[in-house]
């Protein structure tokens, strides 16, 4: 068994400024987009970097520089299956994951199922395998002025394919 854990966090651009951020892969309805270099997916990003944890390998930042033109608006998905090759290469598998998004808006119940949907496809795992939860943070700090999203992800690999 392998454990890993990864957080991201990333600021929201002004009101009105877009139609929709990208999370675990889809397209969530929003006003206000994702301030980044890639297409702001916090949710896969904290995920790569929880794979890349418990590889033993060093994180996206690394992996994929911002400094790097040719990862500039980057799809998260595709930088995720080039992560998950290298978690192939390493004859590992997903056990579980369990994922946090935290954030005030927008709400996310709706969109859950094709989140978890899109993430175990790209993980090549069964659905019941990925755990995804939305919290809000009561208000409070960055998170609950609007001003950003984050993301939390545990995942356990195991060398036992089933
Ligand atoms: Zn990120």
């Amino acid at each position: 068994m392998r454990i890993g854990q990864g957080i991201d966090v990333h600021a929201f651009s002004e009101p009105g400024s877009a139609s929709h951020i990208m999370l675990g892969g889809v397209e969530i309805p929003h006003d206000r987009g994702v301030v980044a270099h890639s297409d702001g997916d916090v949710l896969i990003h904290a995920l790569m970097d929880a794979l890349l944890g418990a590889l033993g390998l060093p994180d996206i930042g690394h992996q994929f520089p911002d400094s790097d033109p040719q990862f500039s608006g980057a799809n998260s998905m595709k930088l995720l299956a080039s992560v998950v090759g290298r978690m192939n290469e390493a004859e590992l598998y997903i056990e579980n994951l369990d994922a946090t998004v935290l954030l005030e808006m927008p709400k996310l119940a709706a969109h859950r199922e094709a989140m978890i949907q899109s993430i175990s496809q790209a993980l090549g795992c069964d659905q019941g395998r990925v755990g995804l939860k939305a919290t809000t943070t009561e208000k409070l700090g960055f998170i609950g002025r609007g001003e950003g999203i984050s993301a939390q992800v545990v995942v356990l690999l195991t060398s036992d394919p089933k």
